[in-house]
């Protein structure tokens, strides 16, 4: 990399000027943006081209994920290659600003929320720890919606993130595969054996671009995140019937394939059940197992496939992949001419998954006849795997009906993909303590029965180096300043922060530098949306997808509740707070949709009343994305994580936020519950009924919302406040909010634990009068959070799960 200025300076006006043809005068803010990252992709491709030789011999890894959340690269990648500083000033020279050059790059919103933002902390971490780990999913046209606010509601802008271009991407059309949809399958005999035949199908063409991962401090290794778009096979074709005058019929076969690799669904919940999401599904899976086996009969010759599965490991990340399975028998058996045993062998042995839910109505599931047409020859492997299975559980489980009932894959006319998943891999995990304890307790506790010996906990886990050391620089030199600088290889070594915990000068420099992040945000929030933030207030914090077991209603009541008392009881309200909100909805989300609307309104309102003004603020940032991530959570005072227990799996912005100094305010759901291990029960604020509490409920039932109604008659005032009157004109508006309260049984516990909610947060609140003593929580919550880095994450999973070696870091100590 470069070690100085000039050289610096030299071969970036060089990539200017031969790259764009233009000077550095002509040169747009994206000509410039453009040439710095041709710049940085000349210098990995050199690294990658010098390590060809070392290139380990050893596994690869394929992460299949449906989602890859990535956020921006560029500066990442001048902190890894240790060199922002230098480019930096390099440009200054040149009258640029990096900045601004920062500012061009789009933020691909390939991902719904942590699902797809935890694949790519995985990306760098793998690459980091020196795992041939590459990233395998769909590069969509256009990412998840633009949310804009407008009088309050959400509105949903098509995100045309590739307008520009997308400089880091590689298209590489010498690696392009074919895809077969739909069509029949016939067998024949061949020299004594049947073979099976997949004719009159709709091919797809599927060309990878790809985009190189680059880890801190090892440039030895980067990985790729392949990234699938779908095409036509032939242009000739099209051509054919342009000729002939079809118009319409060559532009709509076009656009019919096109649209596979076209959208994002927008819904992370419910399964849009919808055809085209399937053919999305065995798009990537297909293409990436094609390319997959391709280049391992190049590297290991053509007859060892027997040893695939000690040379390949396939992660499956949420169901959405599962059809790697199937897919991998089918070649296995009818490209390799593999007898069905060794197959299944090897592609159990390959497959790895990963479960991300509990909730039953998100469990995955496609309509049988669905599948059959689309995926004849996929089908009919998903029938024998079922039928075997059976056939053997029939066996061992002669005396257990429930057990062979309730694991069969093909039940009541669908597919069920969890069920395909835990049958087909050797492992199975959890994303956290409680999920997995949840997850073979309940979710899956017949296939528990069978095979225990799969089950296993990986907790999740972020990647520290973007979410600290690259958004929270003061921090991250504060923290270099006390403990040296391994902390940045080994997220362990933030223990070390714990001897500064009665540290009085170190607390109040820590103080300063959160008060300093506070005002880069309320700059932020003033030049967008011309609100003043008062960063002497509180910040409480909770941005992440609206979604009704996420609870962002619970804490709307609470502000309601903050506004009662500001008008009835002013004395008793001190300190001034600002609660600030971000997430987006699914487009189809009513609930969610009138959640936004109603804290729009609230803000609103209390900005109209001056009575209040002066203590509460609310704002809801528009278009929650990893980027505004990087501006928010190093910004916070409290991080909100009030899911109902049980609900959440694990939530990775609670580790964003403690790692940030922020205190947690949350139930005891998904890593909450690690949270707490890991920094004590006096460093987080715990309220609210425990997951066994919750389940208990839904089992026997009991909960009466009513009794809570009439209990608490300042929830009781809250609550009617929703059905009328207290908002200006809003009519019915928020009446679906009050009857999912009130007639519906709040399935949520919202009501059950408001009174435990509003008491621990007055807690906070008073501790906030405190700067000596808060600091020292957020020093601790600081110093507890190294193992949350996806580091640790990544560690486990190559040790338990995909059984590949990885480098050790000088520093790396046990944690
Ligand atoms: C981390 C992250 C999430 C996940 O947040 P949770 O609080 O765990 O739901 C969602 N979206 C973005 C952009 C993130 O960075």
């Amino acid at each position: 990399m470069f070690t100085d200025k000039e050289s610096f300076k030299q071969a970036y006006l060089m990539k200017l000027i031969a790259g764009e043809g233009i000077t550095a005068d002509e040169a747009t803010p994206w000509d410039k943006f453009v040439a710095l990252v041709m710049l940085l992709k000349e210098k990995m491709s050199y690294y990658r081209a010098i390590n060809k030789n070392s290139i380990s011999q050893g596994k690869q890894i394929y992460y299949f994920s449906m989602e890859f959340l990535i956020g921006k690269l560029l500066h990442n990648y001048l902190v890894n290659f240790k060199i922002e500083d230098l480019v930096r000033e390099g440009l200054a020279d040149l009258d640029i600003k990096l900045e601004d050059l920062l500012e061009q790059e789009a933020d691909p919103g390939l991902g719904n929320g942590g699902l797809g933002r935890l694949a790519a902390c995985f990306l760098d971490s793998m690459a980091f720890l020196g795992i041939d780990g590459h990233g395998n999913g769909i590069r969509y046209k256009y990412g998840l919606f633009e949310q804009k606010i407008v009088s309050g509601n959400q509105v949903e802008i098509a995100d045309n993130w590739l307008k520009n271009g997308y400089p880091w991407e590689m298209r590489k059309m010498d690696k392009a595969v074919i895809v077969k949809f739909k069509g029949t399958v016939r067998h024949e005999l061949k020299d004594g054996r049947v073979v099976f035949v997949h004719e009159n199908y709709e091919p797809v063409l599927a060309v990878p671009y790809d985009v190189p991962i680059m880890s801190y401090d090892n440039p030895s290794y980067i990985n790729n995140l392949r990234l699938w778009s779908a095409e036509t096979t032939c242009s000739e074709l099209d051509l054919a019937c342009f000729n002939r005058g079809e118009f319409n019929q060559a532009t709509s076969f076009r656009s019919e394939v096109e649209a596979i690799s076209y959208i994002l669904y927008p819904d992370d919940s419910s399964r849009a059940g919808r055809e085209l999401r399937l053919r999305q599904e065995y798009f990537f899976v297909a293409a990436g197992l094609g390319t997959i086996v391709r280049s391992y009969k190049k590297k290991n010759g053509l007859s060892s496939l027997h040893n695939f599965s000690r040379r390949v490991s396939v992660h499956i990340n949420d169901t959405h992949p599962v059809l790697c399975i199937p897919e991998l028998m089918r070649i296995l058996i009818d490209e390799e001419g593999m007898g069905w045993d060794e197959a299944w062998n090897i592609t159990v042995n390959t497959m790895s998954f990963t479960n991300h839910t509990i909730m039953p109505e998100a469990m995955e599931k496609w309509p049988i006849d669905m599948v059959k047409t689309l995926l004849p020859r996929i089908y009919m492997i998903i029938e024998e795997i079922d039928r075997r299975f059976k056939e053997d559980l029939a066996a061992r489980f002669m005396d257990h009906e429930e057990v062979v009932q309730n694991t069969h894959i093909l039940k009541d006319g669908y597919v069920w993909m969890a069920n395909l998943a835990i049958v087909g891999s050797s492992s199975v995990n959890g994303v956290a303590q409680l999920h997995t304890k949840i997850l073979k307790n309940e979710v899956f506790k017949d296939y528990f029965r069978v095979f225990g010996y799969k089950f296993n906990n990986k907790t999740n886990g972020v990647n520290h180096r973007r979410f600290l050391l690259a958004a929270n620089p003061k921090l991250s030199h504060l923290i270099t300043e006390a403990v040296g600088p391994n902390w940045k290889e080994d997220a362990g070594e933030l223990k070390k922060l714990q001897a500064f915990k009665d540290d009085q000068s170190f607390l109040e420099q820590l103080a300063k530098v959160k008060y300093e992040n506070k005002c880069r945000l309320a700059e932020r929030v003033t030049s967008g949306y011309g609100i003043v933030l008062d960063p002497q207030s509180i910040f409480d914090v909770q941005v992440k997808r609206i979604h009704a077991y996420k609870r962002q209603l619970l804490n709307v009541l609470k502000i309601m509740h903050l506004y009662n008392k500001c008008l009835n009881e002013p004395d008793r309200l001190t300190g001034s707070q600002t609660f600030i909100f971000g997430g987006k909805a699914a487009p189809g989300y009513h609930y969610a949709k009138t959640v936004i609307k109603l804290i729009n309104c609230l803000s609103k309102k209390i900005e109209q009343d001056p009575r209040v003004r002066e203590k509460l603020k609310i704002v809801f940032i528009e278009n929650f994305n990893v980027s505004q991530g990087e501006l928010i959570y190093p910004a916070a005072d409290i991080s909100e994580q009030i899911s109902t227990a049980s609900k959440e799996a694990s939530g990775t912005g609670n580790m964003k936020f403690m790692m940030n100094g922020a205190l947690t305010l949350g139930t005891l759901d998904g890593a909450n519950v690690e949270i707490r291990e890991a920094v004590g029960e006096d460093n987080v604020f715990i309220f609210g009924l425990t997951a066994e509490q919750v389940l208990d409920y839904t089992r026997h039932g009991g909960y009466k919302p009513w009794d809570e109604y009439h209990n608490h008659p300042e929830l009781r005032t809250c609550v009617d406040q929703l059905n009328g009157g207290f908002f200006d004109n809003m009519g019915e508006e928020f009446r679906t909010l009050y009857d999912s309260l009130m007639i519906y049984n709040d399935e949520f516990f919202i009501l059950k634990d408001f009174p435990s909610y509003i008491q621990t947060h007055e807690k906070l609140q008073s501790l906030y009068l405190n700067p000596k003593e808060w600091n020292k929580h957020s020093l601790l919550n600081i110093a507890g959070s190294g193992i949350f880095s996806s580091d640790r994450t990544i560690r486990e999973y190559a040790d338990w799960i995909w059984k590949v070696r990885y480098r050790t870091v000088n520093s790396i100590s046990s944690i």
